[in-house]
């Protein structure tokens, strides 16, 4: 059976990947992220994701969602751009936006339209994407559109979208090994988002070191895919924003708890602490 490479996530790696911003950066030279996702009801879904994506640093955010969540984020974040699909959920993906990355699918909803748009956008995108919720369960519903995924593509699966996508596991022996030759086959970086994370770039396999249960809350996976979308945008390679997002996430939970204990601390919270998880790397 395969033979994986196993590298465990400290801090001396994190040092290593992150990139310095220069006196001279431009927003345009920071990258444009597109977040698209949202439905009725939860357009804080895309929101947080869109939040977190200017909070790592990406010089423009934009946001593609439903009109119905116009002007919830235009109130909610003013330094997103916003394009709306005219349907009441996402249906056309007619954005105009030139970004350097996309983020889709937190709240996105898997309506009948959104799916056919889905598949749609799908087939004409070119961007680096990072796929999450109910992009992944769209995915895995229809495996073929796996194939649409450009190389290097970054899924972000919970345990439950992770069994979707790959079936169910005999054991965590089975489910990691399952999953490396998901990513083998599809040529694509699955972030198997759990109490310890790990990243599976085809045989090689990244285990986080931070994080605890104050990031079981509503949100804070939209956050995580915010946060790796806005890394791209910076130039980061796919497999390194994966790396560095899904520990500086952990860090802000590790640092905010001796504040605010586990059960106070929200997904908005991980976004109020990302500046001590980048400075306690120093
Ligand atoms: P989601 O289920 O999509 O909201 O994603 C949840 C996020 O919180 C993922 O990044 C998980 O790794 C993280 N998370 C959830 N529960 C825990 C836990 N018990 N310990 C550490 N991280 C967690
Ligand atoms: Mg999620």
């Amino acid at each position: 059976s395969l033979q994986p490479n196993i590298h465990y996530i400290l801090k001396d790696d994190i040092l290593q990947l992150y990139k310095t911003r220069n006196k001279w950066d431009h927003k345009g030279d920071l990258g444009h992220s597109l977040l698209i996702g949202g439905s009725f009801g939860k357009i804080g879904a895309i929101s947080l994701a869109s939040k977190a994506a200017l909070k790592i640093g990406s010089g423009l955010v934009s946001i593609y969602l439903p009109k119905c969540g116009y002007s919830i984020v235009q109130t909610a974040i003013p330094e997103a751009m916003v394009e709306v699909d005219s349907d009441q959920v996402l249906t056309y993906f007619n954005f105009k936006t030139k970004a350097t990355v996309i983020g889709v699918g937190p709240g996105m909803g898997t309506a009948e339209k959104t799916v056919k748009g889905f598949e749609n956008f799908l087939k004409e995108n070119q961007l680096p994407l990072v796929v999450d919720a109910d992009a992944i369960n769209i995915l895995a519903d229809q495996k073929e559109l796996i194939n649409f995924l450009p190389k290097n593509s970054i899924l972000t699966p919970h345990p439950k979208e992770l069994e979707r996508l790959i079936g169910v596991w005999e054991n965590d022996f089975d489910k990691l090994n399952k999953t490396i030759e998901f990513s083998i086959k599809h040529q694509i970086i699955v972030v198997i988002k759990d109490a310890h994370t790990v990243i599976i770039d085809k045989e090689n396999l990244y285990v986080n070191s931070t994080g605890n249960p104050a990031l079981a809350t509503a949100g804070s996976g939209d956050v995580l895919t915010g946060i790796i979308t806005g890394l791209i945008a910076q130039k980061y390679e796919p497999l390194n924003a994966a790396i560095l997002g899904v520990y500086l996430h952990g860090k802000t939970a590790d640092i905010a708890i001796e504040e605010t204990g586990y059960e106070t601390f929200t997904a908005s919270n991980i976004l109020d602490y990302l500046a001590d998880a980048i400075l306690d790397l120093f």
